[in-house]
């Protein structure tokens, strides 16, 4: 019998969500899997940082993947980098001589069954499983096999950005795995609910839409994990979301609020450098900045739209560390209003020029929200007692030690743990 894992991830779907009536496969995996209902996201509350916390098993302050825009050392202090541009790789390759801190799963998983990630979302986000090519990764904007060999279009799928190209992904992804050279761990990382999410208001027709998007891929690929089982693999299946959403109130743009304010000398300054990440921001700091870190503190505890600030070594409190010029954290201020469809929580948004942030009244995320931090979490299969509930906190660093176990592989060296089976 061959150990074998999957992971299939709904981009940005809220556990609030996972009703029958609007995605039955997977509501019924919550019936005859384990849910585990006080699952945690990330700080920030986004994917791509996200996304390299799910393949490390750590949190973003031990593998060093900041967010879903951070700062690498230039211009005499700090530059802001979109982590989500295919580019962005090579480039802190290129700053700090490595990618991440840590290893991936794709790297431990090389030499035992391998890894086939399948992401539809951002080029950096599917990168993040593994930037230095131990296994395979399947994105629109390109794949890559082992050494980071280019895939051609023969043996990668090139899809479209939204629900038909997830659905693409998750045929080829579930032909690929069923076939004679499947991977010990599948991963498939779908663009909705997210992408509607973003695109309307939350609770509208479109983001049920994208539910129901998500849940139909799903049946899909359980129906192939059955077929998996049927011909005598042990494989274990996780179906989870990375975070939720929530609705944007308004817009701050703090870069700018600080330069105002005398905290930073200009616009595109890189002695202050403020990284937006929807309802969080990060802030670096170089040079003449170094001495400003109690100042910018105490501006953003004192703004009216700033939520919690961790300035220095209070970062470890939400899994961020002080160092690469990281010096400051802080979430977005927020409320639990309901929108116009009744769907609960609300979040203030920080911008920039580059980043001006989704629209009010439509969904999005980043910051400590309950429901921008409370994605869903299921597990079938391995030896998870099927049909039962936990309710003690999980987080998404504990996802992968729980492949491992599963794989009977070590799990060193992680931050989180693997999921309790009962
Ligand atoms: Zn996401």
């Amino acid at each position: 019998m061959t150990r074998r894992a999957i992971l299939f991830v709904a981009d940005g779907h809220r556990d609030d969500f996972l009703r029958p009536d609007l995605c039955p496969n997977l509501a019924g995996f919550a019936e005859t899997g384990r849910r585990f209902h006080n699952h945690t996201g990330n700080f920030p509350s986004a994917t791509r940082a996200s996304a390299a916390s799910i393949a490390t098993g750590c949190w973003p302050g031990t593998h060093g993947l900041h967010g879903n825009t951070m700062g690498l050392p230039g211009a005499g202090g700090t530059v802001i980098h979109d982590v989500g541009d295919p580019a962005f790789v090579g480039s802190l390759r290129a700053a700090f001589g490595r990618t991440l801190k840590v290893p991936t799963l794709a790297e431990r998983l090389a030499p035992v069954g391998g890894a086939l990630i399948a992401s539809n979302v951002s080029p950096g986000a599917a990168y993040f499983h593994d930037p230095d090519g131990h296994g395979h990764v399947v994105h629109r904007v390109g794949s890559f096999g082992p050494g980071r060999c280019p895939l051609g279009p023969d043996e990668a799928p090139i899809v479209s950005h939204d629900a038909a190209g997830d659905m693409a992904l998750c045929d080829w992804f579930c032909d690929r795995m069923t076939g004679e050279d499947g991977s010990a761990l599948g991963v498939l990382w779908l663009s909705d609910p997210d992408l509607s999410m973003h695109a309307d208001a939350l609770g509208s027709a479109r983001h049920l839409a994208g539910v129901a998007a998500a849940d139909a891929c799903f049946g899909k690929l359980r129906d192939s994990v059955d077929a998996m089982r049927a011909a005598g693999d042990d494989v274990l299946l996780i179906a989870c979301s990375d975070h939720g959403q929530e609705t944007v109130i308004g817009h701050v743009a703090i870069g700018d609020e600080l330069v105002a304010a005398g905290l930073k000398d200009g616009p595109d300054s890189t002695e202050v450098a403020v990284a937006p990440q929807g309802g969080s921001g990060l802030i670096y700091l170089a040079g003449d900045g170094v001495g400003r870190l109690d100042e910018i503190t105490a501006f953003l505890t004192a703004h009216p739209h700033v939520g919690e600030v961790f300035p220095g070594a209070a970062m470890r409190a939400v899994g961020q560390a002080e160092g690469d010029g990281l010096a400051i954290a802080f979430s977005m201020a927020r409320d639990s209003q309901e929108n116009e469809n009744g769907v609960s929580g609300r979040i203030w948004v920080c911008t920039s020029d580059s980043k001006p942030g989704k629209p009010v009244g439509r969904g999005s995320h980043g910051g400590l929200g309950r429901w921008e931090r409370h994605p869903f979490l299921i597990a079938g299969g391995g030896r998870f007692a099927p049909g039962t509930n936990e309710h003690g906190r999980t987080r998404l660093i504990d996802i992968a030690p729980t492949i491992l176990r599963h794989l009977g592989q070590p799990r060193d060296g992680m931050d989180g743990l693997a999921l309790p089976h009962d």
